[in-house]
């Protein structure tokens, strides 16, 4: 880590926060995260935003082939050193806006700021397998089930895509610099088919509507007639949060919403 801090100053880099720049330096954090993303020689690994190449270079060690996507020109110096003769792809650009590369699988410690947009970005690629790290209220809320006050968008849009496990808590002091808040690494398994033949693009905005009024019950929540919502085979007085996947989909399939 003292090395890793003598780079950064040779380099001249100060982390910016407003960027999400927390280095994941514990090694043993590290191997974890590369263990849960079962490498195997020659794969190809997307990693978003890999910073001064702390994950990139253990992916490596395992015989990844990493596409990294960096959005901070200023990491240039630090990775061209310290990557040098490492099988990775560099690409320049904001992972929000930039056509990512091909992969079979995403493990990244993702800029906390943005993860959810990446997240909507990526899980539509199909990859095989998903590890990232995540604020551990997000994780959370990331990994909830039917029933539990956290279920909501993030857990339905993440379910949609295969099945998520909060693998792993990281404490602050993983980090350089520690981040105020907590964090946990995310491990999604994608479903072999969707679990549901409603496309996401119809299902999101019920989805959105009914969790912007969580309090209330589903029928007011949406504003429709709670026969209506029967009729579809959904309890009209429940709240949002007691609603799977497959719910929300009859609502759909019903032309409720
Ligand atoms: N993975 C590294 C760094 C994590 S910090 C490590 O664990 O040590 C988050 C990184 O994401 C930073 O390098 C930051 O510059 C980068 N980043 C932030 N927003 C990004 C975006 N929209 N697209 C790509 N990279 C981004």
């Amino acid at each position: 880590m003292s090395d890793l801090g003598a780079t950064l100053s040779r380099h001249g880099i100060r982390l910016d926060k407003s960027f999400g720049q927390h280095l994941l330096v514990d090694p043993s954090a590290l191997r974890k995260i590369v263990d849960l993303a079962e490498i195997k020689p020659g794969e190809r690994v997307l990693e978003i935003g890999p910073g001064a190449g702390n994950l990139t270079l253990a992916l490596c060690a395992a015989g990844a082939h990493v596409e990294a996507v960096e959005l901070d020109r200023r990491w240039d110096g630090v990775l061209s050193e310290r990557l040098a003769g490492q099988d990775v792809t560099l690409t320049w650009g904001d992972a929000l806006k930039a056509d990512l590369p091909p992969a079979d699988k995403l493990v990244a410690n993702l800029p906390y700021n943005v993860a959810g947009p990446i997240l909507g970005r990526v899980l539509p690629m199909s990859l095989h397998l998903y590890v990232f790290a995540l604020q551990l209220e997000v994780a959370e809320r990331a990994v909830a089930q039917v029933g539990d006050p956290r279920h909501g968008s993030l857990s339905l849009f993440i379910a949609y895509y295969g099945r998520a496990q909060l693998a792993l808590r990281i404490p602050p002091g993983a980090f350089l610099p520690p981040p105020k808040v907590r964090s946990a690494i995310v491990r999604i398994r994608p479903h072999s088919a969707a679990p549901v033949d409603v496309a996401v693009d119809r299902l999101f905005p019920v989805i959105r509507t009914a969790f912007t009024h969580r309090r209330k019950t589903i029928a007011n929540a949406l504003g429709v007639r709670p026969e209506l919502i029967r009729a579809a085979g959904v309890d009209p007085l429940l709240r949002p949060q007691m609603l799977s996947l497959h719910d929300f989909a009859a609502l759909v399939r019903a032309g409720v919403y």
